[in-house]
């Protein structure tokens, strides 16, 4: 890993207003992987690949990342970022809307990073139940969205979003087979186990 190139990369997509992973969300995650070393990774919602980057260090020797990003553009340059931060090999992009891809997908991920369109997070949640190995963990971004999700702000163009997030966190804190926290790191962050797998 390059972190010279990868501090660029950082600055360029801030100073772009690119919404890429808050440095305390980071910290969350990467404390996790770190501790549990996960060989597959999933994640939904590349930009310009700043937040998989960072996630390569982590993951164990072998460890890749597959990562969903619908934006052509941004697919490029995610790509370049790779190259620059010396990753190759770690980080597999599909190029889609991951509603078409998601489904597509087979096998199972230690770890899956939801960070993409709000409205769609309960279908990202089913896909990502679905793939999620038995001790693996989920973690959704953007969660408390502006603190909008937890208040009863209810009128605005962004409602559907709300409205998803919502039905995000009420079905993974209702679910007996779940264990969810919501930490107000960031945007907010979901973090998802299987019951009996300690958060
Ligand atoms: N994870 C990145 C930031 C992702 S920003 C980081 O922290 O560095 C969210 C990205 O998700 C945007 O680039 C957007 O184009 C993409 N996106 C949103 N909805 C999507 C969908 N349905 N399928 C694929 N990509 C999507
Ligand atoms: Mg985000």
């Amino acid at each position: 890993m390059n972190k010279e190139e990868l501090k660029k990369i950082k600055e360029k997509a801030l100073e772009e207003h690119i919404p890429i992973i808050m440095d305390d969300t980071l910290e969350v995650i990467e404390k996790y992987l770190k501790d549990n070393k996960p060989k597959k990774m999933l994640e939904i919602g590349t930009a310009v690949g700043y937040s998989a980057i960072c996630f390569t260090e982590f993951l164990s020797e072998e460890g890749i990342i597959d990562t969903i990003e619908r934006e052509h553009a941004r697919v490029i340059e995610a790509k370049e970022n790779i190259k620059k931060a010396e990753v190759e090999g770690k980080i597999n992009i599909y190029e889609g809307d991951a509603v078409e891809i998601l489904p597509t997908l087979e096998g199972k991920y230690d770890a899956i990073f939801i960070d993409a369109a709000k409205g769609k997070y309960p279908f990202f949640l089913k896909e990502a139940l679905r793939m999620l190995s038995d001790d693996g963990i989920i973690f959704a971004d953007n969660i408390l969205y502006k603190g909008y999700v937890l208040s009863d702000y209810n009128k605005h163009k962004q409602r559907t979003a709300v409205r998803n997030l919502r039905e995000y966190i009420k079905e993974t804190t209702e679910d007996e087979r779940l264990d969810t926290k919501i930490l107000e790191v960031g945007d907010g962050l979901a973090i998802t186990k299987y019951a009996g797998n300690k958060i």
